[in-house]
């Protein structure tokens, strides 16, 4: 080679060297003109280097080729490396000369293949550092990950575009279900597909989908985007075989929030705690699946949590009290029973359950009250016992937040104990539960709490989805019917719900269990007890749950007139 053009080889490496090592300014194009510099010094037809994340990758092709120069001659390899680095990624480059063109002497050789080592050691840096940028925005399954819903939200925020957009997190509905039917396999098949789907749908224009764990996921995208990604929340078939043939129905249930234009942003938590709250409260809801976000909920909350921090003081200070509800034997008016009702007594004002038995059930403050009425309730039995009163059989609420406690039974009793109560003057109310576990636990419960001679009894039976197993597998004593399964008025004698009533009350009877209805308000709705044989009624016909001295006139006073 002589001098001029070992000179100018030299001028063109540096360039590339400085090209390479340029991180302020970097420009790729800085990079492609020295090295087509080089490359026609060196007499170079054409260089190729690819990139492949692993051998697999490489075997199957899947990578990435980088044609940086090519004059349409190359027919001739010249030097070939392959650099397999210690992450396992590979690197490759081959050079080629021209046939056409006098052979490249050794000089040339060595030269040029210093430039592809420097050009592959370029490379394998630049790609290994972005495949780790990329490793930490993705999970180990290829779904984009929370930090990269992070970085968008932050990228979106800086260029201003942040207002106007939608997040939202949402979380496949039964996903164990379909795990279950079609195993885990095909399961994360389905999860990869649906994830595709929701990023087809907002990723063109915009926005992005990212995995949290587990089948819980955050996306963010255009207004007008809306109703699309409803409409695959609300349910959409995804195939799960390679061939698509084979589809399942999936649905998501989600908490949106719609990012104000004035938002302004103090980290992640801006975005995040709206659409998590909001898809909490979409979990809690039985039926309404989507939840947007608004400041009503916020005040919700904060109710919520007032109330919450209330609980402690209200207890210690005893504002909690029994009210009473007779039971009526309709066929003589006799008062059976009772069932024992919280009031709260807060800042002279009566608050109804209602407004705080769903919010002391979001916690274990539930449990504690229910132990606590079980006690008021018993000190009432015993005073009633002490003073000759004719005491009647009273049933208390308890929460299915109860139903892990262990030792339910032996603290129930322990309460009876303390007042000396006669067990068959208390009883047990608990709902229909909705999983299997609870299930267990419920006929675990119910059978301790039978074998103690404590009566227990299906509370609200009709109003969830009450199974038919539910009383058939746990030896309950009491069916306690729902009101909306009484009959209304206009329903004629073969409506469904008069059909229904009265075989449930038939069924019951001929199980052996005790049958009363709720929420009897009318002599007409009595008329229908007495008809369909339910002989106990509850309901304000006879009268709204009573403060305890009230109530106790009317257990001395003993029966209802009934016409
Ligand atoms: P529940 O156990 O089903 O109690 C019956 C509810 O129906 C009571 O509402 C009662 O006042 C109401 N009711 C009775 N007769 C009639 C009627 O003829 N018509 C109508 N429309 N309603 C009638 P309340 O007292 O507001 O209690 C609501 C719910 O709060 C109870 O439903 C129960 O689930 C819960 N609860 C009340 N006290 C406690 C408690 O100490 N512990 C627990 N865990 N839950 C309780
Ligand atoms: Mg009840
Ligand atoms: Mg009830």
């Amino acid at each position: 080679m002589d001098k001029a053009r070992s000179d100018a080889y030299y001028i063109a490496f540096e360039k590339l060297v400085d090209s390479m090592t340029d991180h302020v300014s970097f420009s790729r194009d800085a990079v492609v003109s020295a090295l087509k510099e080089l490359c026609s010094i060196l007499r170079i037809a054409k260089g190729v280097t690819e990139f492949y994340v692993s051998t697999a990758h490489e075997i199957a092709g899947d990578g990435e080729v980088l044609c940086d120069y090519d004059n349409g001659m190359g027919d001739t390899v010249v030097s070939k490396r392959r650099v397999v680095s210690k992450s396992g990624a590979v690197i490759k480059g081959t050079l080629y000369s021209s046939s056409k063109d006098k052979p490249l002497d050794d000089d040339e050789i060595r030269r040029a293949d210093l430039v592809m080592r420097t050009v592959l050691s370029f490379v394998s840096r630049n790609r290994l550092s972005r495949a780790i940028v990329e490793m930490g925005y993705h999970d180990e399954r290829g779904f984009r990950n929370h930090r990269a819903y992070v970085r968008f939200l932050e990228k979106l925020s800086a260029a201003d575009e942040l207002g106007g957009m939608v997040a939202a997190q949402f979380n496949l509905r039964r996903f164990n279900l379909i795990n279950q039917d079609i195993g885990r396999h095909y399961g994360d098949i389905v999860m990869m597909n649906y994830y595709k789907l929701v990023d087809a749908a907002v990723s063109p224009s915009g926005g992005t989908v990212c995995r949290l764990g587990g089948d819980n996921f955050v996306t963010v995208f255009r207004k007008e985007h809306l109703s699309t990604v409803l409409e695959i929340f609300d349910g959409v078939p995804v195939s799960y075989d390679e061939a698509g043939t084979k589809h399942i129905y999936v649905s998501a249930r989600s908490g949106l929030y719609e990012i104000p234009e004035d938002i302004i942003w103090e980290g992640e938590g801006t975005i995040m705690d709206k659409i998590i709250f909001a898809s909490n409260a979409a979990k809690r809801s039985g039926e309404s699946t989507i939840i947007f976000y608004d400041a009503k909920m916020i005040n919700m909350r904060d109710k919520m949590m007032r109330v919450q921090s209330l609980f402690p003081e209200a207890l210690r200070r005893g504002e909690f009290r029994a009210f009473y509800q007779p039971k009526v034997d309709i066929s003589t008016g006799l008062i059976v029973g009772a069932e024992a009702l919280c009031r709260w007594f807060h800042n002279g004002r009566l608050v109804p359950p209602n407004d705080f038995i769903p919010i002391f059930e979001q916690s274990t403050d539930i449990c504690k009250l229910d132990m606590y009425m079980l006690e008021a309730v018993c000190r009432d039995i015993r005073r009633w016992l002490d003073s000759g009163r004719n005491a009647v059989r009273i049933s208390v609420n308890f929460s299915r937040k109860n139903l892990v406690d262990i030792e339910l039974t032996s603290h129930i009793i322990a309460i009876l104990e303390k007042y000396s109560v006669p067990h068959d003057l208390i009883e047990v109310e608990l709902t229909e539960t909705t999983t299997d576990v609870e299930f267990r636990d419920l006929k675990r419960i119910v059978s301790s709490l039978q074998l103690a001679g404590i009566c227990t009894s299906v509370d609200d039976f009709g109003m969830g989805y009450s199974s038919l197993n539910l009383i058939r597998e746990i030896p309950w004593n009491v069916l306690k019917i729902d009101r909306c399964f009484l009959p209304a008025e206009n329903d004629g004698d073969s409506s469904v719900t008069s059909l229904m009533y009265r075989y449930v009350v038939s069924m019951a009877r001929a199980i052996g269990l005790e049958c009363i209805t709720e929420g009897v308000e009318t002599m007409k709705q009595v008329d229908v007890l007495r008809d369909n044989n339910c002989m106990i009624a509850q309901g304000f016909f006879f009268d709204k749950p009573l403060p305890v001295e009230e109530f106790e006139n009317r257990l001395d006073m003993m029966y209802y007139h009934i016409k």
